[in-house]
């Protein structure tokens, strides 16, 4: 039987590439029964006509005129507005690819969680947003979460969860991004352009930025920790350039269990997607005789300091990783827009994270998620103002 599928953020890089793995699938695997996007109603139109989908979601209704043009005469239904991507994810499928970016990925999520479907995890902001209150609805839900981000799979892969107190620590590797080499005293000036090119993976563009400041690690950090359940001092993170060990799990006698594998995101998704078997993903083999070097180095704390934004994030609990990650959004934005420098994104950050310690209010639960949305909206609406004032 096929297995039905419903892709939240379709028309992105890791949506597009879990279309791709449908693609390459066996005849009658996978059925697309829903897609999501923002604003880009062509690639949605193209991609239902393609696969067949059943319901089309545009959260930006701008665009809506075109996308109904191109469905025009075809058996697609058409949802418009943030409401529809929650329509989309309530349909009951047997998979749900969490792929939109950001915290506006996150009610969609919950309600693919709320029907008990299994999650293919790529938008981590949903869960360093909502950390145990997302967790603890997949639980009563009885969804299952699988990690799709590279790092989180590779761990998924190699964690023996029957036996954790056998378990000493996770080791998240990181490529370093586009300015691991790059001179602290040159990071000043660096572009739009050349952060953009991440030297190893192809990805969006928040999650490339992401990626040069490192930020996407401290992300990664947090949510390792609600994943797997490990707090900050037992997750380590370590340079590696080279992008084929994905990450580690290194147990108490001593034995590190590491996932290797072609830097390319189809490999955990289609693990994610054939979970518990496993399928052909179509990828370039590894070559372990082709390689000369694999390199691990410390991660440069003072270079990188949204490294420890992320661990001060995680470390101190209650709003503080909601707050990193919405202060995080609204710069990263705010850059890519050439609103402000490089370097002013984690700037903004430690201030707006600054602006919260000072009230101490980061040690207030959030207890529901309408709270969640309430934090974040308040958080974007700071970093805006502080914005404001940088240019
Ligand atoms: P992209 O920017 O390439 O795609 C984002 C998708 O989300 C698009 O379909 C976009 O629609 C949609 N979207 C954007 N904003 C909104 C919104 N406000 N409401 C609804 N939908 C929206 O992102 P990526 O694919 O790179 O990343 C997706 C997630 O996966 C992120 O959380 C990222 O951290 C994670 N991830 C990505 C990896 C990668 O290799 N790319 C690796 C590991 C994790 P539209 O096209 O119309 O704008």
């Amino acid at each position: 039987m096929a297995k039905r599928i419903t892709i939240l953020g379709s028309t992105g890089s890791i949506g597009q590439s879990t279309l791709d793995i449908v693609r390459n699938s066996l005849k009658g695997m996978f059925e697309v029964v829903a897609l999501t996007a923002n604003k880009n109603a062509k690639l949605l139109a193209e991609q239902a006509i393609e696969f067949n989908a059943q319901y089309v979601a545009l959260s930006d209704s701008s665009n809506a005129d075109i996308l109904k043009e191109m469905l025009k005469g075809l058996d697609v239904k058409i949802g418009t507005g943030p409401e529809s991507l929650i329509e989309a994810a309530s349909y009951k499928t047997d998979f749900c690819m969490a792929a939109i970016i950001g915290a506006a990925g996150l009610e969609p999520t919950l309600a693919a969680v709320n029907q008990g479907i299994n999650i293919g995890l790529a938008n981590k902001e949903c869960i360093v947003t909502a950390g145990d209150l997302f967790t603890q609805r997949v639980k009563e839900k009885r969804s299952k979460l699988l990690p799709v981000d590279s790092e989180h799979n590779a761990i998924f892969q190699v964690l023996d969860i029957e036996r954790p107190s056998g378990v000493r620590r996770l080791i998240l590797t990181a490529s370093g991004g586009p300015f691991r080499s790059t001179p602290i005293n040159e990071m000043r000036m660096v572009t739009k352009e050349s952060a953009l090119r991440h030297p190893v993976w192809s990805m969006g563009a928040k999650i490339s930025i992401d990626s040069a400041t490192l930020m996407n690690k401290g992300l990664e950090l947090i949510e390792a920790s609600y994943l797997f359940n490990r707090p900050s001092k037992e997750i380590d993170i370590i340079i590696h350039p080279q992008s084929i060990v994905h990450s580690m799990v290194e147990y108490i006698d001593g034995s590190i269990l590491a996932q290797l594998g072609s830097p390319d995101m189809r490999i955990p998704i289609a693990y994610s997607m054939a979970w518990p078997d496993r399928m052909n993903a179509h990828v370039d083999r590894l070559d372990l005789t082709a390689m000369d070097n694999l390199n691990f180095f410390k991660p440069d704390l003072n270079k990188f300091p949204a490294l420890n934004l992320a661990r001060f994030a995680l470390e101190t609990g209650g709003t503080a990783p909601c707050v990193i990650n919405a202060a995080n959004e609204v710069a990263v934005d705010a850059f890519l827009q050439d609103k402000i420098e490089f370097l002013d994104i984690t700037r903004l950050i430690d201030g707006v994270l600054g602006k919260y310690s000072s009230r101490a209010d980061f040690k207030t639960e959030m207890s529901t998620i309408e709270e969640v949305i309430s934090k974040d909206n308040e958080v974007r609406k700071v970093a805006t103002e502080n914005i404001k004032k940088l240019i």
